[in-house]
């Protein structure tokens, strides 16, 4: 596999990033992760717009253009052979003495690959539905920005899945926030339910097409934190991610949800959604 790290495409086993660079000494870096259906990039140009976001709330610049980050992507998705599975991107602040203030002059790091996932869009998960469990929130208060640190949501999921289950739900105040690595919904009486935008959970670029998507489909949509008792009682739940789509939730802390089975409005969002991304895709 080609990756690419600060302006050369090379094997990934050639591939080399500074001890000092300040990703790797202080989580000092932002991501994105792009979905990829049938060779295109899903809705590259959202993930940008966050991405240069995440970095100027870190006081970073985008390190190029839109347009070249775009021939990137595309390079990889060519190099690799890409079809289905995602593209990872990452940049850091770069490289300087271990220094708890931000350095100036740093030249960022920029790195990116691929990973294929056949049979992402048509996953046996999302036929079964996954399990969650919950946990507190105990992650830092700006989830918004997009950064690297995600060591809470890695020791969550682990444990979720050393339980039985699939992943995690995180509680905050007695609210769900969000998933380790997806935005958290549930169905009550047809109306989808899931938490404001806020610097509590990340801005999902997959949560704003899919409740765009559930509008043009008449559905009703309310944006409010909700309670696990409320979500065990719920009709439906499902996550979304950039990487998971719309994935069906059938089970909250032992609790089965609806019928224990996917639930008809997520199962139909997910059509639409992978219909519309394959659609839009470039
Ligand atoms: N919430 C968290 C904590 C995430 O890590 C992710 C994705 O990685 C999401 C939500 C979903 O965001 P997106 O739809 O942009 O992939």
């Amino acid at each position: 596999r080609t990756v690419y790290v600060n302006g050369d495409y090379v094997p990934e086993d050639q591939a080399k990033i500074s001890v000092f660079d300040r990703g790797f000494l202080f989580a000092d870096a932002v991501y994105e992760v792009t979905g990829v259906l049938e060779g295109k990039l899903v809705d590259f140009p959202a993930h940008a717009a966050r991405l240069a976001r995440s970095l100027s709330e870190l006081d970073m610049p985008m390190p190029m253009p839109e347009a070249d980050l775009l021939a990137i992507h595309r390079e990889l998705v060519t190099r690799n052979g890409l079809e289905e599975g995602m593209i990872y991107l990452q940049i850091t602040r770069g490289a300087a003495d271990r220094d708890f203030v931000f350095p100036k002059g740093a030249e960022q790091g920029v790195v990116l690959f691929t990973q294929s996932v056949p049979g992402l869009a048509d996953a046996p998960a999302a036929r079964r539905g996954i399990r969650i469990v919950t946990l507190p929130d105990r992650r830092w208060g700006r989830r918004d920005i997009k950064t690297v640190q995600l060591l809470y949501p890695s020791m969550g999921k682990t444990a979720a899945k050393a339980q039985g289950a699939d992943d995690a739900w995180m509680v905050e105040d007695g609210h769900v926030t969000e998933g380790t690595s997806n935005n958290a919904y549930i169905v009550k009486d047809r109306t989808i339910i899931t938490r404001h935008l806020g610097e509590e959970i990340l801005h999902g670029i997959t949560r704003a097409a899919v409740l765009r998507m559930a509008e043009e489909a008449q559905l009703k949509v309310e944006e409010r934190p909700f309670t696990v008792a409320e979500a065990q009682a719920a009709d439906e739940a499902f996550v979304t991610s950039a990487s998971a789509f719309v994935m069906p939730v059938v089970e909250i802390d032992g609790t089965r949800i609806g019928s224990g089975t996917p639930g008809p409005i997520a199962t139909r969002l997910r059509e639409i959604y992978l219909e519309e991304s394959r659609a839009n895709a470039i």
